[in-house]
């Protein structure tokens, strides 16, 4: 797996012998049954702990596989030495394949931060949809593949009752080290039936290329604000730093897919305005 996809999670090897002796007492979160109607196969993986401090899950998670195949990633997430896992996958064809109970933690948001909230894993469900990746081809989510993801989102978030607003790309919530799903998946399709939250993007003026790192223009400030408002790691420094470039880039990639510079224009800044008037 390489580096830019599914990683080593906050729990991987070194804490692993701990996890196992935690899970033999955990009977409740051995994966026994689908906890959803949609899924096709189970394929238990080890890699999951309890929630901590008695978390539910708020956030549904869309990462992408960046491999070759689904089956690949799928015995790549079931070996212990990966020190991953995820509660599903979703084929290209739209098969679901269930790896990890809900009630578990599953190891697939790494290091990260949303809303003041640093421990992802335990307050959230994850799903890896098979896609090669940006390193291997990236291509578009065929359309059996989205209905797919879309009726397993919508069945989760109604059990779970996440907000519209908790729907996350994993760039989202560590935008310095990933960029998965990425700006092909569509976030618009899933918003259209209901599922996470989306407006219509400021289209992007081509006269305005934005500011770049380094720049203090009183925007950057505001930039800063908005973001973490909404939910990202930003400092307000008043400077367009490199973290606050990474914060910019997540936010195209998810809420403006036009154009993925981590530069501050005018679209990108009155998308954000708009998403928070909204919430
Ligand atoms: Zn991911």
């Amino acid at each position: 797996m390489r580096g830019n996809t599914i990683t080593k999670g906050m729990a991987g090897p070194l804490l692993m012998a701990g996890t196992r002796k935690r899970r033999h007492r955990n009977v409740v979160s051995k994966l026994a049954a689908p906890d959803s109607p949609l899924v096709a196969a189970l394929h238990p993986s080890p890699n999951f702990g309890e929630r901590l401090n008695g978390a539910k899950p708020t956030i549904l998670l869309m990462h992408y596989t960046g491999m070759s195949s689904a089956w690949k990633a799928i015995e790549w997430l079931a070996q212990p030495e990966s020190g991953v896992s995820c509660h599903y996958v979703v084929d290209e064809t739209g098969s679901i394949t269930q790896m990890v109970s809900e009630q578990a933690r599953a190891w697939h948001a790494g290091r990260s931060f949303w809303q003041g909230e640093t421990d992802i894993n335990s307050c959230s469900i994850g799903i890896e949809i098979q896609n090669p990746g940006h390193e291997d081809g990236y291509r578009d989510f065929p359309a059996a593949q989205m209905a797919a993801v879309l009726a397993l989102s919508r069945d989760i978030v109604a059990r779970h009752e996440i907000p519209r607003q908790r729907v996350l790309a994993h760039s989202d919530i560590a935008p310095a080290r990933k960029i998965d799903p990425g700006e092909k998946f569509d976030w618009a399709f899933l918003a259209k039936n209901g599922v996470g939250h989306w407006v219509a993007p400021k289209s992007v003026d081509p006269c305005d290329p934005g500011l770049s790192n380094g720049s203090d223009a009183p925007e950057v400030l505001k930039m800063q604000e908005l973001l973490g408002r909404y939910g990202f790691c930003v400092e307000t420094t008043g400077v367009l730093d490199e973290p606050t470039a990474f914060a910019v880039r997540a936010f195209q990639l998810h809420f403006r897919p036009q154009r993925i510079d981590g530069r501050i224009d005018r679209s990108t800044v009155t998308t954000l305005e708009r998403l928070i008037e909204t919430l």
